[in-house]
């Protein structure tokens, strides 16, 4: 069907407002703003397509839209902060899912096929279908599911991999030659294979670097929507696919560089260097342990005190009561900020997220290289369930698992505070030599209850 000019008007204004809203997603301070023109663009897409003189029943798409809804608002009260990531790994495979389907439907229902539509079907039903088995399998390692706790792979997994990538595009070649019925069972054979691809790929890889692969499954679905507008006919959809994918390819590179990991690093289950392992023992040797007491002494005469929060922050929920000292030591005259690494945590803007959840300004939020050159004037830094985005091993030492990954130089601030319950390691399960540094007191404890023992030792004082 060849659209008419308002409803390519419409469509057009409706992939300027995605553009927008995306644009605008890029900075905390217009983000909310962003995501809502992004949903005025999405309304006037299924608003002007749901007028089309093509739809000759609206009974199922009512069914499907109300279900739909239900569903997602449920799920969006219903979820957890630190449930966000499996979540939208989740709506990446449904948003694969979908797009399979709709090839499917085009190919059994609509009449003879051009060759650019046929291969836009396999490529729909190809990219959709590892899309869907990829992210049901890292919705469930990030759900921690038993099952899929531990990697799992055969062996020359890659190669097996490839071979199954060669098989699947010999289908979506057979279906293109052939007609009728045979080019339905192609289209499904070709499912089958881009099952077994989506599986394979996606469990050799550790839960921890799951959202690693999500962002990448991310741009698959977009990839697969991309290719469906180009079945339909449907320039919205193509555009806004397209988007999803150039988007999540970025954000997966952005991850990747963070990490100093390639992507083949994380899809082959390996981290950089991969030298010998520091013995935690002779690395703690020195280690220092203090009080909330003896914190809040050393805070009561600092100038400029800068936290760094990390995983654990999360895991505590301290950021109300990291909020709370914040605001205690500013109305005593300290310079407070917030020291953020793009990969602190378990996904992108993690931190982020937790901080602006606790009202905490954003003008306070510093990237990693903006506060980095500045540490050295900073009198406390107060590391909060942080570890590997500040072992300073990253630097010195090129054989570590981490070596070359951007780092947070805290040991170079004159005092520093961690905060976490024990010497036990991050995410890359390497020793921190930052906990026997000199300069650094360990303050052992769940996160919450120590920053609010330092604010009440604070007040007391
Ligand atoms: P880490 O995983 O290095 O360390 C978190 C620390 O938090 C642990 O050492 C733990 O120590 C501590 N902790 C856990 N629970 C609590 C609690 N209740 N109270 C206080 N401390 C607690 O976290 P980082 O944020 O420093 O680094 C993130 C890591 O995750 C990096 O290696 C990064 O590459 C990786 N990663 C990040 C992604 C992202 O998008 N952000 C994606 C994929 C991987 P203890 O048990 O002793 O308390």
């Amino acid at each position: 069907m060849t659209d008419t000019a308002p409803v390519l008007l419409a469509y057009l204004a409706s992939s300027l407002l995605f553009i927008l809203g995306l644009k605008q997603m890029s900075h905390p301070r217009t983000a909310v703003r962003g995501i809502v023109l992004a949903i005025v663009g999405m309304v006037v897409a299924i608003g002007v397509t749901l007028l089309s003189s093509s739809i000759t029943g609206y009974t199922f798409i009512i069914i499907g839209i109300l279900v739909g809804t239900g569903l997602g608002a449920y799920l969006a009260i219903k979820v957890e902060m630190t449930e966000m990531p499996q979540m939208v790994g989740l709506l990446n495979g449904l948003g694969g899912g979908a797009s399979t389907l709709v090839a499917w439907a085009d190919l059994s229902l609509s009449g003879s096929h051009t060759l650019d539509s046929l291969i836009a079907v396999g490529a729909s039903g190809l990219i959709g279908t590892v899309t869907f088995w990829g992210s049901l399998v890292a919705y469930a390692k990030l759900q921690e599911w038993k099952q899929f706790k531990k990697p799992f792979s055969l062996p020359q997994q890659p190669l097996i991999n490839a071979l199954i990538l060669v098989v699947a595009l010999v289908l979506v070649g057979m279906m293109c030659v052939s007609h009728g019925m045979v080019q339905v069972i192609w289209f499904l054979l070709l499912l089958i294979a881009a099952s077994a691809l989506g599986l394979f790929l996606v469990l050799p890889i550790g839960g921890a670097d799951m959202p690693v692969v999500i962002s990448l499954m991310n741009s698959y679905s977009g990839l697969a929507g991309a290719a469906t507008g180009f079945v339909i006919e449907n320039n919205a959809l193509i555009i806004a696919g397209s988007l999803v994918g150039a988007s999540g390819v970025i954000l997966t590179q952005i991850m990747c560089k963070a990490m100093n990991r390639s992507l083949a690093n994380v899809m082959f289950g390996t981290m950089a260097g991969g030298g010998e392992i520091a013995d935690a023992d002779e690395v703690y040797k020195n280690v220092r342990s203090t009080s909330p007491d003896d914190v809040a002494m050393i805070l009561e005469g600092a100038q400029r005190v800068v936290f760094v929060p990390g995983y654990g922050m999360a895991v505590a929920q301290a950021q109300h009561a990291v909020r709370d000292l914040s605001k205690l030591l500013e109305s005593r005259g300290c310079n407070v900020e917030y020291a953020i690494h793009p990969v602190a945590g378990r996904m992108p803007g993690h931190m982020n997220v937790l901080l602006a959840e606790a009202d905490i300004s954003y003008d306070k939020l510093k990237e990693m290289d903006e506060i980095n050159p500045t540490l050295e004037t900073v009198d406390v830094a107060i590391v909060i369930g942080a570890n590997d985005v500040v072992n300073p091993v990253a630097r010195t030492d090129p054989n570590s698992p981490i070596a070359g990954m951007p780092i947070i130089d805290v040991d170079k601030c004159r005092a520093v505070i961690v905060v976490k319950r024990s010497l036990s390691p991050g995410f890359a399960g390497i020793p921190n030599p930052l906990f026997a540094l000199p300069n650094t007191l360990m303050l052992y404890a769940d996160g919450q209850q120590a920053v609010l023992d330092i604010v009440k030792a604070l007040k007391e004082m």
